[in-house]
């Protein structure tokens, strides 16, 4: 329920319902709410619950000033994913993305409310719920920003890539190629969903300038956002962890045992989902490096994580588990990944680089290994191995149709990681300082701290 009572400045938070996108918002409401903000989390009951279910490194309960509120939504079909589909993106969330739009009427009757009885209401939106702008845009104590959960270098490729402008995001980069990257579907829901982000005020981006910085600084040469500011305040979620939280008995007392910096931690985030040749070919690999690791092994979320129905099994090689038993791990399900990169004993990520699980990688100095599947995942990497060399590449973006990673490749860029040579230990350096950097980014003089004091100016204002 809304908790908030004629408050001066109200911020209403709007994610898009997946993961990607409820986490840092939700991330981003405790840094609103620090600053004496009232927020309030607005999106479906499932996908409240499950921005709470998942959040990690933080509690909840110390921050009141973070209120929920449900938005009603109409059934909608929650397919299963389909691992073996040759386009990684992941189309079995379509009708959830599609169904989202229900949610504008009940929140424009949130909005009059809260607009009638408030000095000014702030919007933060995701991108893809632009309508929230449009809605916002009818009252004159109403304004809107766009959250955005992607990189800055992402991002001002896409545009590149958009306006078929040949200019790479920094010179001597090859633009990264958007075939494959999203289905067509999703691409004319995009088209749709933007139209209103014209309407805001600026947008608000998961990063930092020391990172970033000249990425960010390009974008504000864009058309799109003349009149418009871009702000970076990043990383969202607290470096400090101050909770942790083991639902996976014994995961943590595994780490515990293992040696700093000697596992190799193995996820593809929260919506994607390998073949079962693909898994074979992996786990392979893994077992021939002989190297610990930590491997999460889950189908993709459903449009619904609640839904009751039976997932099928992934399946792993024969006698996988008891060959690797003592230096690697296997956990099913949902792990908590930003307690475990904040683990000493993690020294790399075989990630998909989703921007979160690359910032959170990067944040925390752990080096990366990138196998990206989809969407802006294919710039990340490239930002990742290519802009700040903070990693090795185990599947080089060709677009087009996925092939089967071999196991032999993966055994290989793992090893590059994990290994004692310069070129790794060059890495790890190199993956210490923008860890460094990003928590001066957060001290007293630091650039997201400025960026945060002036986006709070802006919209507290008088
Ligand atoms: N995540 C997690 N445990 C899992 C899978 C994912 O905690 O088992 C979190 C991860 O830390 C990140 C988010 O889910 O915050 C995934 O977002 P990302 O942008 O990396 O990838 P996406 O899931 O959107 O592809």
């Amino acid at each position: 329920m809304c908790r908030v009572r004629d408050p001066a400045v109200v911020v209403l938070m709007l994610p898009f319902p997946a993961q990607g996108h409820l986490t840092p918002l939700l991330h981003f409401s405790r840094l609103l709410a620090l600053r004496r903000l009232p927020v309030v989390f607005i999106s479906s009951s499932a996908h409240n619950r499950q921005a709470k279910l998942r959040l990690q490194g933080w509690n909840l309960a110390s921050f009141p000033s973070i209120s929920f509120h449900d938005l009603p939504l109409p059934p909608f079909p929650v397919p299963e994913p389909d691992p073996e589909s040759v386009i990684k993106f992941p189309a079995h969330l379509q009708p959830i993305f599609d169904v989202s739009d229900m949610l504008r009427d009940p929140l424009d009757q949130l909005l009059g409310s809260l607009a009638a009885s408030s000095r000014r209401v702030v919007i933060v939106h995701d991108p893809l719920m632009s309508y929230a702008a449009e809605l916002g845009s009818r009252y004159a104590n109403v304004e809107a920003f766009a959250f955005r959960c992607v990189s800055a270098f992402s991002s001002l490729s896409f545009q590149l890539n958009q306006r078929r402008d040949p200019k790479p995001a920094r010179e001597g980069l090859h633009l990264v190629s958007p075939e494959g990257c999203f289905t067509k579907e999703f691409l004319e829901f995009v088209h749709r969903r933007h139209h209103a982000v014209p309407l805001t005020a600026g947008e608000i981006f998961n990063t930092f300038d020391e990172m970033e910085g000249e990425f960010m600084e390009k974008l504000t040469e864009m058309p799109r956002y003349e009149n418009r500011k871009i702000w970076g305040i990043g990383p969202i979620f607290p470096i400090q962890l101050t909770k942790r939280s083991d639902p996976k008995p014994g995961l943590f007392n595994w780490l515990d045992m293992q040696p700093d910096r000697s596992v190799l931690y193995v996820s593809f985030g929260s919506n994607s989902s390998l073949s079962s040749a693909q898994v074979s070919e992996l786990a392979a690999g893994l077992e021939q490096t002989g190297k610990r690791f930590l491997w999460v092994l889950r189908a993709a979320d459903r449009g619904n994580i609640f839904k009751k129905g039976t997932r099928p099994e992934i399946h792993l090689p024969e006698g996988f588990e008891q060959r690797v038993r003592g230096s690697g791990l296997v956990v099913r399900g949902w792990a908590p990944q930003l307690e475990i990169l904040s683990h000493g004993a993690v020294g790399g990520f075989l990630s998909h680089c989703g921007w979160n699980s690359c910032m959170e990688s990067l944040s925390l100095g752990v080096p990366l290994a990138t196998w990206p599947l989809h969407s802006d995942q294919p710039a990340n990497a490239q930002l990742v191995t290519e802009v700040l060399k903070v990693g090795v590449v185990v599947r080089a973006w060709g677009g087009g149709a996925e092939e089967v990673v071999t196991a032999g490749k993966i055994e290989k860029a793992v090893r590059r990681l994990m290994a004692d040579t310069p070129e790794a230990e060059a890495i790890r350096e190199r993956s210490a300082k923008v860890r460094d950097a990003a928590r001066g980014a957060w001290a007293p003089s630091g650039s997201s701290t400025a960026a945060l004091d002036s986006f709070i100016r802006l919209v507290t204002r008088a």
